[in-house]
């Protein structure tokens, strides 16, 4: 039971310290098939090792049988940030997000993995619409499930900051985890608070609906979030699902100007599910062909991106 055809996943990282603060404590991970950011927090220094640590840990996970894995690995780096800080006073306190998604080959049907630990986010742009995929651990999350808060009031709530769970604070560590079938044309989104704190959701998604081409989108959400005040350290991380024999995306402008946002965990497969039916669409998604971009074709492939790893920054 061999895998038909592998995706390709084409991938690029932006990350800024912003407008206000002195030291960038994000961290991103591109890494053979692994992709991550994590947030760190700390006083002096220890955010950014907080941070740099679970990247590390993460860009250790070689082949992935399956969703646990990542999950494995997550803990892994929250031990390592624990004894860390144990180990200097300077790094006590010390902590992270982390979110992360990686390829795994089950059968004869290839997923992607993801675990979130934080309000770092995961979302995925497919058909035109933007769905977070992650549920983030924060106080003002928590009080818009309670139905205590209404997400518009959360966006600008003073604590909107303070997250419920995170790497480094203790020996065990609940991880969020989800399994989810990728399709050609699939676009996903890692990002700091620093990103939709800065930008609307919906122009986050006309960003991912008209820049094609990874590396342009997440330089211009970049500079959008530090033009929304830049208030707090920015990365994004995007990783589109390719096909390496047809890929279009110079020819057609992904799903122009028709972005949507849906709301959380719409579609999301749970955790540890692998009887998901296999990827076997290899017909692009986007087919609303447009008139930009073109002569970009080769460019993808040209490249070995998806190669590169990248602590902290
Ligand atoms: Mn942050």
């Amino acid at each position: 039971m061999a895998l038909e055809r592998e995706f390709l996943f084409d991938a690029a990282q932006q990350t800024h310290v912003g407008q206000v603060r002195k030291v960038n404590q994000d961290a991103s991970l591109i890494d053979m098939g692994v992709f991550a950011v994590a947030d760190g927090m700390g006083g002096h220094a220890a955010g950014d090792i907080a941070a740099a640590l679970a990247v590390e840990e993460l860009g250790k996970v070689i082949r992935m049988a399956g969703v646990e894995d990542l999950v494995s690995a997550v803990k892994d780096a929250n031990k390592a940030i624990t004894r860390r800080a144990a180990s200097d006073i300077e790094l006590q306190g010390m902590g992270t997000t982390v979110v992360a998604l990686a390829s795994y080959i089950e059968g004869d049907a290839q997923y992607l993995a993801l675990v979130n630990v934080g309000d770092s986010r995961g979302y995925r742009f497919r058909d035109g619409v933007l769905e977070q995929l992650t549920e983030d651990h924060s106080l003002v999350a928590d009080l818009v499930r309670d139905g205590m808060l209404r997400p518009d009031q959360a966006e600008q709530h003073p604590q909107r900051n303070v997250i419920t769970r995170a790497l480094g604070i203790d020996d065990n560590v609940q991880v969020d985890s989800w399994v989810h079938t990728p399709v050609v044309g699939d676009r996903f989104l890692l990002c700091s608070d620093g990103l939709f704190n800065e930008v609307p959701v919906p122009e986050i998604a006309q960003v991912l609906a008209e820049e094609p081409w990874p590396e342009d989108a997440v330089d211009k959400l970049v500079d959008m979030a530090n033009e929304g005040g830049g208030r707090d350290n920015i990365t994004v991380l995007i990783v589109d699902v390719v096909d390496p024999d047809n890929d279009n995306r110079a020819d057609a402008a992904p799903a122009a100007a028709e972005s949507g946002v849906a709301s959380v965990d719409g579609s999301t497969e749970a955790a540890g599910e692998s009887g998901a039916a296999p990827a076997s669409n290899a017909e692009p998604v986007v087919a609303d062909a447009g008139d930009k971009s073109r002569g970009l074709l080769g460019r993808v492939f040209g490249r070995k991106k998806g190669n590169s790893s990248d602590g902290t920054t």
